[in-house]
């Protein structure tokens, strides 16, 4: 399978501050490219040449033990070629290790609770496969990759968690001191072996510029083999296509096709809703829900796009103010916003709806939210499916204990701790200090051995 960039095409007619300029002749690329370079050569992002349709019968069979693995085989096998069908298979196998339940809330409502992998969010899908693939796609007897991430928490967590043991790679995560959340820092800091826990004398924005000088410095680029691990990364992407067609075979009796409501901010959880559409899933479409960032919701009404800095809310991980996949959308609904809008439907709601939704839904069904997936709620319940009889699906990004200094005032009392999270916590850390600068991180690289 070839992958092509979305900036081959015209681009959209958008209202941005500062538009690149798309080339016109960039060449399709592999997998193996695609993978290890993240974005394409003309600043697009990859999405994959064709998208074949597959077999009705893949997604209609109920779902059974071990399903998952098998429907991940089935949606991903076009795409992965390049990897011989064993190594590919196994490597699938391993990236979807956890559970995805979809579970009833009643009144045709389901939740599909993408937290139980090792950092407790649906970013360890992607994540995991991402790691696996990277590890396949690298030439034999090579030097490892270094994977260099900034991150303010969570994402550093799902990658430093991805990658941990997976021969042929290695992650350098560089953080604020004292900004990210203990437990976020246990989930990077608690590994060691290939993973590196970097504690930046700094900001967020220090450990990002360095990062960005690192990949900018051709020296330390060759001689650590840096990649990044970045959410707009098509390895990341293709995986999350499996859970929708999961959750298709696991609704009831007669399986009639959900809405699927999807928290969203950049928009990967949701493209790759479209991408399994494309292969055959049955769906009546999907609602876009977004907090106060609701750059999407506005272009959708108004027809014009304008990006703008981000507000912070209750969903942080949510908290985009120019979602990098809308170009992905557009691409694959050939940059007509009309046919786009008649499968997507979009939406805002701010923290106050979104806090009385966890509070409402708790109180009627005991089920508790968080806020990511209190907001892709909303967007169900505003879509009136109960009374017109269909069914919706939820995606659940976050287990609700990553936020329960938001959620635990809300339902009014404690929630337990995963029995995971809690060995994580017990821990000893073993991140080591940086002063974000090239030469210091240099020398952090060159004296890591593990
Ligand atoms: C990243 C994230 C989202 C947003 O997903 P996108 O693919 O960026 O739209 C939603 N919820 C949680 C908990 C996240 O971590």
């Amino acid at each position: 399978m070839r992958f092509i960039s979305t900036a081959t095409a015209s681009p959209p007619d958008v209202d941005r501050p500062s538009a690149d300029s798309p080339s016109v002749d960039t060449p399709d690329s592999d997998l193996a490219h695609a993978v290890l370079t993240g974005l394409a050569t003309d600043g697009g992002l990859y999405l994959p040449a064709t998208l074949p349709r597959l077999a009705p019968e893949i997604f209609d069979r109920p779902a059974t033990d071990g399903s998952l693995v098998e429907t991940a085989c089935c949606l991903l096998d076009p795409f992965l070629t390049a990897i011989p069908a064993p190594t590919r298979h196994s490597l699938i196998a391993d990236a979807f290790d956890f559970p995805i339940p979809l579970v009833s809330l009643g009144n045709g409502t389901h939740v599909l609770e993408l937290f139980h992998g090792p950092t407790l969010a649906f970013k360890d899908v992607g994540a995991r496969m991402l790691a696996r693939l990277m590890a396949a796609l690298l030439e034999p007897e090579s030097d490892p990759v270094t994977v260099l991430v900034a991150t303010s928490g969570d994402t550093g967590s799902a990658v430093a968690q991805a990658f941990a043991g997976v021969d042929g790679t290695r992650v350098a995560v560089l953080f604020p001191r004292g900004r990210v959340s203990p437990l976020q820092e246990k989930q990077m800091a608690t590994l060691g072996g290939n993973v590196l826990a970097l504690e930046v004398d700094g900001n967020f924005d220090d450990c990002q510029r360095l990062v960005k000088q690192a990949f900018r410095n051709v020296e330390l680029t060759e001689r650590f083999r840096l990649t990044s691990a970045n959410s707009i990364n098509i390895g990341r992407l293709l995986p999350q296509m499996v859970y929708y067609a999961h959750a298709h075979r696991q609704l009831p009796f007669d399986q009639r096709p959900a809405t699927f409501a999807v928290p969203s901010g950049n928009f990967g959880n949701l493209t790759a809703g479209l991408l399994a559409a494309r292969l055959g899933l049955p769906t009546t479409g999907f609602i876009a829900a977004t907090n106060a960032n609701d750059v999407v919701p506005s272009y959708f009404s108004s027809g014009t796009l304008t990006t703008r800095p981000s507000l912070p809310t209750m969903s942080n991980a949510m908290d985009v103010g120019d979602p990098s996949n809308l170009v992905r959308m557009l691409k694959l609904f050939d940059q007509d916003l009309d046919t786009l809008k008649q499968q997507v439907t979009a939406v805002a709601f701010d923290d106050d709806a979104t806090a009385d939704a966890i509070r409402t839904v708790y109180e009627q069904t005991g089920y508790v939210l968080d806020p990511h997936t209190a907001v892709g709620y909303l967007g169900l319940r505003q879509a009136g499916l109960q009374q017109a009889g269909g069914r919706g699906v939820v995606l659940a990004t976050a287990h609700p204990i990553k936020f329960r200094e938001q959620v635990e005032p809300l339902i009014g009392h404690t929630l337990p701790v995963p029995e995971r999270l809690a060995r994580c916590l017990e821990r000893p850390s073993r991140s080591q200090p940086l002063v974000p600068t090239l030469k210091d991180l240099r020398t952090a690289l060159s004296d890591w051995s593990h």
